[in-house]
């Protein structure tokens, strides 16, 4: 076997036709007949003629009124519809969709990212997750009132403290879905009791009063029938507050 038999049979095992010789040569060959690219000029002569190119308003209209009429018809529509089934969405079309969602995600991991990194957005929102756990442990004075009220009245339906979604409700008959709210009128900015000579309350509490209005539209939009007893009103006529629950329950 001469050296060059021997390389032939080594080339053609290891699936390589050509030497690089002959591939070298190929390439030279193919260069010459490549499609020789447009020049600058070519280029700009092109998007010259393109850019002048656009529809009037009125053409535009006009292919709008076109379309609207031909798929007007429900035949028409089924017939476009069954054609696009037939041209599923390319490849190339679904990467880019898929790119843009994932560039969407990453984005939105990025700013909560920026976001979790300010130590008072932190705070705020674990406080909000939370808030309703610490609202559990401290039933206030004037909540025991009106509880030891409701408890002597025989609404004994109701459980103190009972959490629903990010809340905590002071006082819930949960088969009902009727909820007792006692405000105290500092704590609560009261729009009785706090008027204006007492602006600074209502600005140390506005958090709470934010809080308040969220939990009243939470209720409202989860079924929740909300009484709510401040305690002006207590002070004034603890009956009255218990007719009121009363009422309500039927
Ligand atoms: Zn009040």
């Amino acid at each position: 076997m001469t050296p060059e038999h021997r390389a032939a049979l080594s080339r053609a095992r290891t699936g390589k036709k050509h030497s690089p010789e002959h591939c070298q040569a190929m390439s030279r060959a193919l260069r010459g007949k490549k499609k020789a690219p447009f020049s600058d000029a070519h280029r700009a002569a092109i998007s010259a003629g393109l850019s002048g190119k656009t529809w009037t308003p009125e053409h535009k209209a006009a292919m709008g009124r076109s379309v609207k009429a031909r798929l007007a018809d429900p035949a028409a529509r089924k017939a476009v519809s069954d054609r696009l089934k037939g041209h599923p969405t390319s490849p190339k079309t679904r990467a880019k969709i898929q790119s843009s969602i994932l560039a969407q995600r990453d984005e939105m991991v990025t700013r909560t990212r920026a976001l979790w990194a300010d130590p008072s957005y932190r705070e705020k929102t674990v406080r909000g997750i939370v808030g309703a756990l610490n609202d559990r442990d401290a039933p206030s004075r004037l909540h025991l009132k009106v509880k030891a009220g409701l408890t002597g009245a025989g609404l004994t339906d109701f459980v103190t403290h009972v959490p629903v979604g990010f809340y905590c409700l002071d006082e819930a008959d949960v088969g009902r879905k009727v909820v007792v709210e006692v405000n105290g009128c500092f704590w609560h900015a009261c729009p009785i009791c706090v008027s204006a000579g007492a602006v600074r309350a209502v600005v140390r509490n506005k958090r709470n009063l934010g809080r308040d209005k969220a939990k009243r539209t939470y209720l409202k939009n989860h079924g929740w029938t909300l009484i709510e007893i401040w305690e002006h009103e207590w002070e004034a006529d603890p009956a009255g507050c218990i007719q009121r629950v009363r009422a309500v329950l039927g």
